[in-house]
């Protein structure tokens, strides 16, 4: 027989398949007689049987060639499904790295819009006392003949006459005038919807409208209105008009000041 055709080291196993397949082949061949005559001595040396041989020789040749080349055909195709699935494999890995790129600058970005409205938060919120270096005079609540509710609805700020009064953080003026017992007074409403009044003010620097920034001067201290001494009246409400107020202590340490 003529199995001469070289193999790979792994086609061992089918090789054998196929041996035994041609074999089985020749089986059948014989069975039927074509091979008989090969075996026969009468024509042994006849020309017939060397032509019987041949063609017996030539199918199996055939028939092995064929088998290899569906095999090559086999090895093709897995080589093919093999080289597919490894793409396939470098094209999610590729995916997941570009996702994964995707995810950290979409993190990155995130962090720095996160600092950036912190630092503009920070910047708006930044909130500074109505008089440098003062005290609290007269606290919140206390309560006296002097005003009106029997109890104080502000703070006092020790400020002499003529004492630089300051916005204590951002907003727009909607009030700047006479306020009866509170004298000259501004009433400014804060970007966080709160509102902060200074009264009993000797002058008024800013007018109805204007956006004012934390620290700038919006006026003089003074003694007008309901008083018995010059002094900064300082309010904090949660609306424009008296009643609404609130702890200025609190409201002013809530935004950072030290009082
Ligand atoms: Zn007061």
């Amino acid at each position: 027989m003529a199995f001469t055709r070289a193999t790979g080291k792994h086609r061992r196993a089918s090789r054998t398949a196929r041996t035994t397949r041609n074999i089985a082949g020749i089986a059948t061949l014989a069975a039927s007689g074509v091979v008989a005559s090969v075996a026969s001595p009468a024509l042994a040396a006849t020309d017939e049987a060397a032509h019987h041989d041949t063609g017996l020789q030539q199918a199996v040749v055939v028939g092995d060639e064929l088998a290899g080349r569906i095999e090559a055909q086999a090895d093709a195709q897995q080589a093919a499904a093999e080289a597919a699935a490894a793409k396939a494999k470098a094209e999610a890995e590729a995916k997941r790295r570009a996702e994964e790129a995707r995810k950290k600058a979409e993190a990155e970005r995130a962090a720095k819009e996160r600092a950036a409205r912190e630092a503009e938060r920070k910047r708006l919120n930044t909130f500074v006392a109505p008089v440098d270096g003062s005290y609290v005079s007269t606290p919140y609540k206390a309560s006296s003949g002097l005003w009106s509710s029997g109890s104080h609805t502000g703070i006092d700020f020790h400020a002499a006459y003529g004492t630089s009064v300051h916005a204590v953080g951002s907003g727009t003026v909607v009030e700047a005038g006479w306020g009866g017992a509170y004298g000259n007074n501004i009433v400014v409403k804060m970007n966080d919807g709160t509102y902060t009044q200074y009264g009993h003010l000797l002058s008024i620097g800013v007018s109805v409208g204007q956006p004012v920034t934390p620290g700038q001067q919006i006026a003089l201290s003074g003694n007008t209105g309901n008083t018995t001494g010059p002094h900064l009246h300082f309010e904090a409400r949660t609306g424009p008009r008296y009643g609404s107020d609130i702890d200025p202590v609190a409201y002013l340490r809530s935004h950072g000041v030290d009082v």
